[in-house]
């Protein structure tokens, strides 16, 4: 029988999800993800194939006690043979649930195979309802193929389709009701974001991120909003809050990555598109497992390695602390 062990670290916490980044580059260029130009992608020869992708991440599940593999980047519906790496990975055993986080340009004609691949759940990004504004947001017109996609998400039976939602000042933040009364209607779940450290650009600053409490206070002039009383019996390691809309069985989820750090309860690891291990959004080391990987390590080797890579993981993300230095690698070289 095969060796069988689990990503644990030394603050209790163990890893059951992992989210891959299929590739770095996108096609949208958000303002506060990416300059207009794009960036110094990821050399073709570093992304790891679909074979190799697909034999680390069945390591994870077969060897490590992955349950979730949400595919990410960049933007993943970018990744050629994205829809076999899906199969793939359901073809996996224990079979994994399979999330996607997209920007959902070009979902709208993917939904329905993607669904038969074997994904379940999918986030789609969506920051605004307004065409200009989404403009000025991404520096690209394609509101039309955003919506398109999720629509076409819903009808694939990918439900609940989550929206992830990020508020910036002076921007789109005078959106937050206006997104919540269309994401009722659609009957998706609406998650906003509290804007992290993460940019390219290194712009990023505190005092002007829209906080987790100014979100409640701009929904609470429109909608009463109570805690939802089952989310505190099982939020477990979910990242966002979840807030009910009084005399509606909507619940609203806000992410307070920033000023509600969630690191404690933390399951999650990251594997980067060119075979980097990372086991926090903000860690500032890695752990390579693409080089052993092509120098012909066996699968327990590289389980091992993975293990290592987990056990060092901080007991936060340190963003509140005088000492923070933001990562290296942006949010799209991360994965989201
Ligand atoms: N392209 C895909 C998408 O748009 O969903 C996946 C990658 S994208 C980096 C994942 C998510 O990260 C998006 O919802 C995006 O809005 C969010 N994001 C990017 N930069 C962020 C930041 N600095 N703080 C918080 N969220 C951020």
């Amino acid at each position: 029988m095969r060796d069988q062990f689990v990503l644990a670290d030394a603050y209790g916490r163990v890893a059951t999800d992992l989210r891959v980044s299929l590739t770095d580059r996108c096609n949208l260029r958000c303002a506060y993800c990416m300059p207009p130009e794009g960036l110094d992608w990821l050399p073709g020869d570093d992304v790891l194939t679909d074979d190799e992708m697909l034999r680390l991440i069945t390591v994870g599940v077969e060897r490590l006690g992955i349950t979730t593999v949400r595919l990410t980047g960049g933007e993943p519906l970018l990744r050629k043979n994205l829809e076999m790496l899906v199969a793939g990975i359901a073809a996996l055993t224990p079979v994994p649930e399979i999330a996607l986080t997209t920007n959902g340009i070009g979902l709208a004609r993917r939904a329905e195979n993607l669904a038969s691949a074997g994904l379940k759940r999918i986030n789609v990004s969506l920051d605004t309802l307004d065409a200009d504004t989404f403009a000025k947001i991404s520096r690209r017109r394609r509101l039309h193929d955003v919506l398109a996609g999720i629509a076409a998400a819903r009808e694939a039976g990918l439900n609940p389709v989550k929206i992830n939602t990020v508020l910036l000042r002076g921007v789109n933040d005078h959106e937050a009701f206006d997104l919540l009364r269309w994401a009722m209607a659609e009957q998706v779940q609406l998650r906003f974001i509290e804007q992290m450290p993460l940019d390219p650009q290194h712009g990023w600053k505190r005092d002007e991120m829209i906080t987790a409490a100014e979100i409640k206070q701009s929904l609470g002039q429109h909608v009463e909003l109570f805690e939802d009383p089952e989310d505190a019996l099982t939020r477990g390691s979910a990242p966002a809050e979840l807030f009910r809309v009084a005399g509606t069985g909507y619940s609203v989820g806000i992410i307070a990555s920033v000023t509600k750090p969630f690191c404690g309860s933390c399951d999650r690891v990251r594997l980067t598109a060119d075979g980097q291990i990372r086991n926090c959004l903000f860690a500032r080391t890695e752990s390579d497992l693409r080089t052993p990987l092509r120098s012909g390590a066996s699968d327990a080797e590289l389980a091992s390695l993975w293990v290592a890579a987990v056990a060092g993981k901080q007991p936060g993300h340190g963003m509140n602390d005088p000492s923070f230095l933001q990562p290296d690698r942006p949010m799209s070289a991360i994965g989201g």
